[in-house]
């Protein structure tokens, strides 16, 4: 639901991008930072071929996107079939060519890649397109996890979906979803809203938009931020049951349930715990909503202060926006006033 153009955040990538060689699908050079392409290992590919054209009769000869998830931590956790793809692929287009080389080296698989990530994919998108519609079998790969969770993406599988190539995805590991089951929080709905604001009124503001979301609500968020977003949350949502699944499949696994407000204490009194993190949040309830409720903060501050005043403090203790609150207070003091006037 959040995020940027592609739902995915920014950070600085290696240049990459790949050549172009009419129809026949070639697959470009490497962007490996030493500039030498990684060469395919022919391998046991019969095997492998056999076994996906057995699943995919139809791919035979057709280009074909295939959304390949990677482990997020435990490197066992890929699928032989995402292996299979992997090595099958005609080329991998990757966030980071670093940290995919790495995965498939170790993997064992030498596979040409190219970096597609949110700061060329409107230029390389094209170029991807091309290698489809001459019949590539391209993977797409994230650095770590689900391609297209809060990772590039969106974008071609909406062009090769338009173009009517095939797409298809090879399921694994994702960190939001392995937070939610185990955070001991309803799972019959969920709402995935992507990395927190970084800014404590931008929190508290996306907070305020979903509190009154039926359904259990994950984040993303960073270890030095985390304390103080447990806090805004708390403060917006009302100190609801909430879990921070921190490291998931890693070494130093580990899930802390909690009220939001005694996470809050327990992060603000610890410091900030290492790695990468995921909060969960129960839905509202009878006994944990106390969400913010804008009338009810407005009606008492209009009892004591000018319509400016109350929004203006009612704006500062809630996240909302000035502009949105003050446009309620408004519309508020004019019907307590016509209220007043008919009485
Ligand atoms: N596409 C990925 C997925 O499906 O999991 C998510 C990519 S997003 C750019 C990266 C964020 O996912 C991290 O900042 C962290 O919040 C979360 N994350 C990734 N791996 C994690 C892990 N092993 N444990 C906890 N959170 C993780």
């Amino acid at each position: 639901m959040k995020g940027s153009h592609s739902g995915q955040r920014s950070k600085p990538r290696p240049g990459g991008g790949g050549q172009e060689s009419g129809n026949q699908p070639q697959p470009p050079q490497s962007d490996t930072p030493s500039g030498t392409p990684i060469e395919d290992d022919g391998g046991d590919d019969s095997i492998v071929t056999a076994a996906i054209e057995a699943v995919h009769p139809r791919l035979a000869g057709h280009g074909c996107l295939a959304l390949v998830a990677t482990p997020i931590g435990n490197l066992g956790d890929i699928s032989p079939r995402a292996l299979d793809w992997l090595r099958r692929a005609d080329f991998i287009a990757c966030e980071d060519s670093r940290v995919s080389g790495r995965l498939l080296q170790h993997y064992g698989i030498a596979k040409k890649l190219m970096a597609y990530h949110d700061h060329n994919a409107d230029e390389v998108r094209p170029i991807l397109m091309e290698h489809l519609q001459g019949g590539a079998r391209i993977a797409l790969i994230s650095d770590a996890g689900t391609p297209l969770i809060s990772d590039p993406g969106y974008k071609l599988v909406r062009a090769a979906a338009e173009a009517g190539i095939k797409v298809t995805a090879l399921p694994g590991p994702s960190a939001p979803v392995m937070a939610l089951i185990l955070s001991g929080l309803p799972t019959d709905r969920f709402l995935f809203a992507g990395f927190l604001p970084v800014k404590s009124a931008a929190r508290r503001q996306v907070a305020a938009e979903l509190a009154a979301v039926p359904a259990s609500l994950i984040f993303f968020e960073t270890a030095p931020r985390l304390a103080e977003s447990l806090a805004d949350l708390a403060a917006v949502l009302g100190n609801r049951p909430a879990a921070v699944a921190r490291e998931l499949t890693k070494l130093y696994e580990e899930v802390r349930r909690g009220a939001l407000d005694d996470l809050a204490a327990h992060y603000r009194d610890q410091g900030p715990p290492r790695g990468e993190i995921v909060l969960v949040i129960a839905p509202p309830s009878a006994e944990t909503t106390i969400a913010f409720d804008l009338d009810a903060a407005l009606a008492e501050a209009l009892g004591r202060m000018s319509v400016k005043d109350a929004a203006a403090s009612v704006a500062a203790a809630s996240g909302l926006k000035r502009r949105v609150v003050y446009a309620r207070a408004l519309e508020l003091a004019r019907q307590a006033d016509s209220e007043r006037d008919s009485g």
